[in-house]
């Protein structure tokens, strides 16, 4: 870690929620009315407070940020605009990704991305098919290249992106050996463009765009890692960036606490301040369990992670509540602020719909419903089904 002790990455942590709070909150209003994050105009900023290399260890020019000591910097992104919270949680989860490639490729990319000279995405979704093996798209190995084809949507920051990760099959030209692998494609290569798509309902101005890929050649170098490792890296790099959405939940379901209590103390009816009533208490009281009991989760998760152990399950517990507390608070937070909550001027009215895109991000509560389910009825995890893991 670049900050020799424990105050050094306070006053890190200090520094970021001022420039935050000073610079970036101002702007808010701004992106939602435009749609669009002026992200030329505040790359030169995130990369002054050390942004983009949050994650990136200090070997290749990062701040070399234990996950634990990441998730602070997100929260307080989500606190303050979910659409920025997207884009550097894209880019700043996409390290664990591109740490998963050769020696040389790490060399080649990592210094990068900590400048922010290189903001990177990772694409799995597609319109026609599933996430992961059920994936359309195809990369056909022609002498030094593969020529890929297919298409991804929802893909956010390639607006703005250099690097895509892309998950797609490799295979022989006549379709034997198929692999699950990722290409690692620069902006620029013929074949290959970016479609706007419709505005989102929240998480504002960050892009989230379609990539179409036609006979693209992709030179066989640009394979991340090996051919076939896919899946691999699929959930080696989700399973900590589920937790990070986790923890983008409780930003954003803390903020939406923190402005209900502030309304509760103002507005005043029948002559006494609402949060004098018990009615409303009762929806502040239970806002503050689900913030308190996901923030021990994810804490408890985090912790782990950065002992080393895996943590599949927990990173699926993790975000499956998340979603569904940050879920009620916003839903108490936007009842507890009556009428000038559904405005939009009122912030409120913004977490709400940023809250929403945790439900969707890096997989929908099903799919982690099966996840937990699955590992509950194997054997081994009989012991956290009974709760001796942790109590
Ligand atoms: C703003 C935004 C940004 C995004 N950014 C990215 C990104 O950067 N990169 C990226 O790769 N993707 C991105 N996504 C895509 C996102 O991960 C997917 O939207 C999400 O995983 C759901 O997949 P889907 O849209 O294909 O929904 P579908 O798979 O069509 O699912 C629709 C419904 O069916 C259920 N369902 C589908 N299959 C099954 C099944 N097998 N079993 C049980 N239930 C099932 C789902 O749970 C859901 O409720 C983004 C999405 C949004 C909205």
């Amino acid at each position: 870690m670049i900050f020799p002790d424990e105050a050094a990455y306070r006053a890190y942590l200090q520094d970021v929620k001022t420039f935050l709070w000073r610079e970036i909150d101002p702007l808010v209003p701004q992106i939602e009315a435009q749609g669009r994050i002026p992200f030329e105009e505040l790359r030169p900023k995130f990369r002054q407070h050390g942004l983009f290399a949050c994650l990136v260890p200090e070997a290749y020019g990062g701040l070399g940020l234990s996950a634990t000591q990441y998730a602070p910097v997100l929260k307080e992104l989500a606190k303050v605009h979910g659409g920025i919270r997207a884009m550097l949680h894209v880019h700043n989860s996409s390290v664990h990704l591109i740490e998963t490639g050769r020696p040389e490729q790490r060399q080649q990319y990592l210094p990068r991305m900590a400048q922010g000279d290189l903001l990177v995405c990772f694409a799995l979704t597609e319109p026609d098919s599933g996430s992961g093996l059920d994936s359309k798209a195809t990369a056909v190995r022609q002498g030094d290249v593969y020529l890929l084809n297919g298409r991804k949507h929802l893909i956010t920051n390639a607006r703005e992106a250099e690097l895509f990760a892309v998950f797609c099959f490799t295979q022989n030209p006549d379709g034997s050996e198929r692999a699950f692998s990722v290409l690692l494609v620069e902006r620029g290569m013929p074949g290959f463009t970016i479609e706007p798509m419709a505005p989102t309902m929240g998480c504002v101005g960050a892009s989230h765009e379609f990539l179409r890929f036609e006979q693209v050649p992709v030179p066989r170098t640009h394979v991340l890692g090996e051919e076939g490792r896919g899946s691999e890296q699929m959930l080696a790099f989700l399973e900590i960036s589920r937790v990070f959405i986790a923890v983008a939940a409780l930003g954003t379901a803390e903020r939406a606490l923190e402005l209900a209590l502030e309304w509760a103390k103002r507005r005043v009816t029948f002559g006494k301040p609402i949060a004098s009533r018990q009615a409303v208490q009762g929806y502040l009281a239970e806002m503050a369990t689900d913030i308190y009991a996901l923030r021990h989760m994810v804490l408890d998760a985090l912790r782990k992670y950065d002992a080393g152990q895996r943590i599949p399950e927990e990173s699926s517990m993790c975000k499956l509540f998340a979603l569904e507390a940050v879920g009620r608070v916003t839903d108490k937070a936007l009842l507890v602020h009556g009428g000038l909550g559904y405005l939009k001027s009122s912030r409120i009215e913004m977490l709400y719909r940023d809250a929403r895109l945790n439900w969707l991000e890096e997989g929908t509560p099903t799919i982690h419903k099966l996840i937990i389910a699955r590992t509950l009825l194997q054997e081994e995890f009989a012991a956290f089904g009974r709760g001796e893991e942790l109590l």
